[in-house]
């Protein structure tokens, strides 16, 4: 190793490493941001106290908490009032929006730093959400041109082959 290369690695580990573009686990945020919730939601709902659930928003709860650890999207998942495909079944689905949402402005005022950053990573969501149905259709034109293509090329004979022995 010469002298310049011993310099280039000094200098490296000095550097704040570049950010590379891996995956953040918020999954961890965003269950402790869900239990808040619920929590100041069926304090102001439900007749409980001090962050505790009535025993219908611990069933939803830990329903929702078991589901998200076994999330297909994985750590990098989208927050789960937004999925796409929402797991919890259509009961917990829809009990577990109403709670979010009745949550959300009590949320604001006790916790207002992670309901922001709640707020945000669902706005972010949205916004990849747009461009990535933007970038899609394009992409899926340019594909469906690109298969009819090949298909037109290349399967035309064994296809027509097997209709015909179908006839
Ligand atoms: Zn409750």
């Amino acid at each position: 190793m010469g002298i310049f290369d011993k310099v280039k690695d000094k200098v490296k580990s000095i550097l704040p490493k570049r950010k590379e573009p891996e995956l953040k686990n918020t999954v961890p945020k965003e269950k402790e941001t869900i239990r808040k919730t619920f929590g100041e939601y069926c304090n102001a709902n439900h007749g409980t106290e001090g962050g505790k659930l009535c025993a219908k928003c611990t069933a939803v709860l830990s329903t929702v908490m078991i589901k998200i650890s076994r999330c297909p999207y994985g750590i990098g998942k989208p927050i789960c009032e937004q999925c796409e495909t929402p797991c919890f079944g259509e009961r917990f689905t829809n009990e577990f929006t109403t709670i979010m949402k009745g949550g959300q402005k009590k949320m604001l005022l006790s916790h207002p730093i992670m309901a922001v950053k709640h707020k945000l990573k669902g706005l972010g969501a949205e916004y990849a959400k747009m461009q990535r149905d933007k970038k899609s259709t394009d992409k899926q034109k340019e594909d469906a041109e690109k298969v009819k293509a090949k298909f037109a090329n290349a399967t035309r004979s064994p296809k027509k082959a097997k209709k015909r022995k179908k006839k």
